[in-house]
């Protein structure tokens, strides 16, 4: 079976939402593309002084409810389409949990582990001087994604500003505290996880504590959605990295796991595992939990029939193929998807922003506070309309609420000639 593209599967998750909206065909099509996306060239010098070429994307796919917003991911398997796939994703994320901004991603063609420190400074720096005309505190706002961090977004604000003459911290998000990030940015996609499993868990009557869980992917997300939810009571037995999986059915120390990891470079090898598998095997176990935390089109229609879990919760950006959403609904699998479970990140994100502007910043606790408010919101919401629309599943219920704002933002600014 040929591999879904991300891009296509997002506009049938936007179409699928169209058929419980009161929104023209026209309106629904002009949802499906990005505004534009900038493609580019960098050229680089090397430690041994040859240049090097990257290919580099932003897509800035919506902006009608504020500045484009969402990160910027550095992996070899970035793809054009991809991009826009991400960066539409985040117009309906920014929207579901009712933050002002649009949606954008951006990403280059690399693998980060091959360049030395040095050499992922001055590509990063290439990057963010093609990116300069297009970015800014009200134009657009990247953030960290896969395989980039605080480290890569101090380059970038630190590149705009010089370039600009000024300082402008919220041209950015996901910076380190020093450099004027947030507290708690770090943690919040994988707390908006746990917030998430805890909801959908209260939601279906069923009980976290002592659930069992398995976690596909131990990056940022994936690690810290790890520990949270294994802080609810619940019972992590297997998790894994692109080394594979582990297990163990008594469940696993997850900070320990994550010490292990950044020791030794991946959670295989763990000396607590009872056994270890292949990531399919781990996204078919029969657990009350999974999370995939990794990349896209982990679960396709195939793998789709084999899943035991009985709830998905989406840390990863399009773990599950549309067929795979389909043959999940029609299994009662029940899934919270990617746009509201992983939305903690862009959440606080905002939260930076906010602080950036107001040069304010906010204590630890207030960040998490208002990040459960939010997310608990959005949950309602969704719920709300799944119950209210009759969608076939959670997912349509969310784009259901994310697309009708974005619509009304839309319709309200009237038209322009
Ligand atoms: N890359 C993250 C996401 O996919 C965060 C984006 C942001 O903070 O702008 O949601």
């Amino acid at each position: 079976m040929p591999e879904a593209n991300p891009f296509e599967s997002l506009q049938e998750q936007i179409g699928d939402a169209g058929e419980f909206l009161d929104v023209g065909d026209d309106v629904l099509e002009r949802l499906k593309h990005p505004e534009r996306v900038l493609e580019t060239t960098l050229s680089v010098e090397m430690d041994d002084g040859t240049i090097e070429t990257f290919k580099a994307f932003r897509s800035q796919f919506n902006g009608d409810r504020g500045p484009y917003k969402g990160g910027i991911r550095y992996h070899p398997g970035v793809t054009r389409d991809e991009v826009k796939a991400l960066s539409g994703w985040m117009v309906y994320k920014t929207s579901v949990v009712d933050i002002p901004y649009g949606g954008g991603k951006g990403g280059i063609v690399i693998d980060p582990s091959e360049y030395s420190e040095g050499e992922l400074e001055r590509i990063t720096r290439a990057f963010a001087a093609e990116l300069r005309p297009f970015i800014g505190e009200d134009k657009d706002v990247p953030a960290p994604d896969v395989n980039t961090g605080q480290r890569e977004m101090n380059w970038i604000k630190d590149t705009y500003e010089t370039l600009e003459n000024t300082t402008a911290p919220g041209v950015i998000t996901g910076k380190a505290l020093e450099n004027g990030g947030s507290e708690g940015r770090v943690e919040a996609t994988g707390r908006s996880t746990m917030f998430a499993a805890r909801e959908i868990f209260d939601y279906l009557d069923r009980d976290l504590e002592g659930a069992t869980v398995a976690v596909q992917g131990y990056g940022n997300a994936g690690s810290v959605a790890a520990k949270l939810i294994d802080d609810q009571g619940a019972d992590v037995v297997a998790v894994s990295d692109s080394s594979g999986a582990i297990h163990n059915p008594d469940g696993f120390d997850t900070r320990a796991v994550k010490d292990f990891k950044n020791e030794t470079g991946s959670v295989t090898g763990y000396d607590e595992a009872t056994e270890e598998f292949s990531n399919g095997d781990l996204l078919t176990m029969d657990v009350d939990l999974l999370v995939p935390a990794a990349l896209e089109n982990a679960v396709d229609e195939d793998l789709a029939r084999d899943v035991e879990a009985d709830v998905v919760v989406e840390a990863a950006n399009g773990p599950l193929t549309p067929d795979a959403d389909d043959v999940l609904t029609e299994r009662g699998v029940t899934v919270v998807p990617d746009i509201l479970a992983n939305a903690g990140g862009v959440t606080v994100s905002y939260f930076e922003w906010v602080q950036n502007r107001q040069r304010f910043q906010w204590t630890e606790e207030r960040v998490n506070e208002e990040l459960e408010a939010v997310i608990t919101d959005a949950f309602d919401a969704m719920t709300d309309a799944h119950e209210d629309a009759g969608t076939p599943n959670l997912r349509t219920a969310a784009y259901v609420v994310a697309v009708q704002r974005v619509v009304d933002a839309y319709d309200g600014s009237g038209s322009w000639p």
